[in-house]
């Protein structure tokens, strides 16, 4: 077995699937980095093996897509180098003759842009706030910090508030005295 072939265009017609027939392959499909605020995010394995399974329905095609990876970039609350781990598995349905609806926006005649379809199944996936767990300190569990910003967090954690004293001890304290 040798690696699977960068593939960013199937053409779906070559495949030559009869109605109810599939078929599954495993690509290396180039997705690209991810840009947020100022901050860039790249897959960790970019082209990105992906597993692929078309279904020819009766006049369409359903294809889903899979891969595991993970995310590399600052994290969103420390700006330590993060890893987010990261699990697609998307399904497109492309039924033109159905409804319009149904038409992928990912195939054109025969044409299934497979890196566009990575690409938005990745960015769908992830999460509005790219950052690692906490501990119960509030402490990202995940995140490579350097020594400067360890600092940094350290020195911006508010000082504990002393409780508010009972007014009946105030009272006690003042007939100490
Ligand atoms: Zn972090």
């Amino acid at each position: 077995m040798g690696m699977p072939p960068v593939t960013d265009i199937v053409d779906l017609g070559q495949l030559g699937l009869k109605p109810g027939g599939g078929i599954r392959f495993e690509a290396l499909v180039p997705v690209g980095e991810f840009v947020f605020g100022a901050q860039r995010y790249v897959l960790r394995t970019d082209p990105v093996p992906v597993t692929i399974d078309i279904s020819r329905t009766s006049s369409g095609n359903v294809i889903r897509v899979r891969t595991s990876n993970a995310l590399q970039g600052p994290c969103m609350r420390c700006y330590g180098d993060y890893t987010m781990p990261l699990t697609i598995d998307h399904k497109e349905v492309h039924e033109p003759h159905l409804d319009d609806e149904l038409a992928s926006d990912y195939v054109t005649g025969q044409d299934l842009d497979l890196g566009a379809l990575v690409r938005d199944a990745v960015g769908l996936s992830l999460p509005t706030s790219i950052s690692s767990p906490v501990d119960e300190n509030g402490i990202c569990t995940d995140c490579e910090q350097s020594a400067e910003q360890l600092a940094k967090l350290r020195d911006s954690e508010p000082e504990p508030e002393e409780p508010p004293l009972d007014p009946r001890w105030a009272k006690l304290r003042e007939l100490e005295l």
